[in-house]
């Protein structure tokens, strides 16, 4: 039996390298889908994430040429800081993380992290220290437990459920009777875009990079599971530097600083009360978000008591 072991160990662990090589080719064609144009430059050197500053100076950008997306952005997020950035649709906030992630190059400015140009640094490192938690989650057809995994292959069973407890995904995964061991997808548990988003959360806490990048759905979550996700990404934005790219204004009043996008310009700037306190484009979206808010409920009380 012994004997055995060690070849059934051998092919265990090949099978596993196997694995993660296709996940790996399947990583690669959805970036090479997105930037085929972007290569390491020659000399390309590792990121070296010592506090997590990220600073966006004279930052311009433009998919196709006459027409701008951003156009001199700049700021800085402080190490462990939460940097909010929201704006009316097309502004181009999800353009800033995708800079970020370095699926596209800016024309103009520069983008650092910790005084590094993430130009200079090799894409591998960079995306290693950044850990996305995009709108709309694409999930492996495989299990739970696989799925979360994903962020760190050498993670133990234990820091997966700690992971998912975390993410408050935990008692969803415990209610099916194969728990972690379900397959998700077309022949599997089919989850809904809040648990999708809470299984990466959990993925990203088990990756546990020192930068956040969090794009909130657009799509209305009903108000326990947006609290659940609110709640999850408080615990893990916790001592990292985040930036989150914000649809509902009510998840980002705590955030150290707000940036208000408009036509690819900052044209407000500063935490919750002193943008209320402005009355300029910030306040006037609080304040229909809350009006429409304030009618809905008002329509549900409807619907109860009839
Ligand atoms: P939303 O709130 O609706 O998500 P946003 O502020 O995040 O919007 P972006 O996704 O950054 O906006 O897009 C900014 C602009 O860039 C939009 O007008 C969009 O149509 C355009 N755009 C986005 N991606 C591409 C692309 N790959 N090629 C060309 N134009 C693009």
């Amino acid at each position: 039996m012994g004997q055995l072991a060690q070849p059934l160990n051998f092919m265990g662990t090949f099978y596993r390298e196997v694995r993660q090589a296709i996940i790996d080719i399947e990583t690669m064609f959805s970036i090479l889908a997105q930037s085929p144009e972007i290569l390491d430059t020659p000399g390309a050197i590792p990121l070296v994430v010592r506090e997590g500053r990220i600073v966006f100076d004279n930052v311009s950008f433009h998919y196709e040429p006459n027409r701008p997306i951003l156009k001199g952005v700049s700021f800085e997020a402080e190490p462990g800081q939460t940097v909010a950035i929201v704006g009316p649709s097309g502004a181009g906030k999800s353009t800033i993380s995708r800079l970020m992630y370095r699926f596209y190059e800016p024309q103009g400015g520069r983008i650092t992290i910790d005084g590094q140009n993430i130009l200079d640094v090799t894409q591998e490192s960079l995306r290693a220290a950044i850990g996305m938690v995009p709108q709309d989650t694409v999930l492996f057809n495989d299990s739970i437990g696989y799925n979360i995994r994903y962020g760190r292959w050498d993670a133990s069973d234990e820091e997966v459920r700690e992971a998912a407890r975390l993410a408050q995904i935990d008692r969803f995964i415990e209610s099916v009777p194969e728990a972690y061991e379900a397959q998700v997808g077309e022949r599997g548990l089919k989850l809904s875009g809040g648990e999708k988003q809470r299984v990466a959360i959990a993925r990203t806490i088990l990756k546990g990079p020192p930068i956040l990048i969090l794009d909130e759905a657009t799509s209305a979550l009903d108000s326990f599971t947006e609290h659940d996700i609110q709640e999850a990404l408080r615990r893990v934005a916790k001592g990292r530097t985040t930036l989150v790219i914000a649809h509902r204004l009510s998840t980002i009043v705590d955030a150290d600083e707000i940036l208000f996008l408009d036509h690819g310009r900052i044209v407000e700037r500063g935490t919750h009360k002193e943008l209320l306190a402005l009355g300029g484009h910030y306040a006037g979206m609080w304040n229909r978000q809350r009006e429409a808010a304030e009618a809905r409920a008002k329509l549900l009380e409807a619907e109860r008591e009839e």
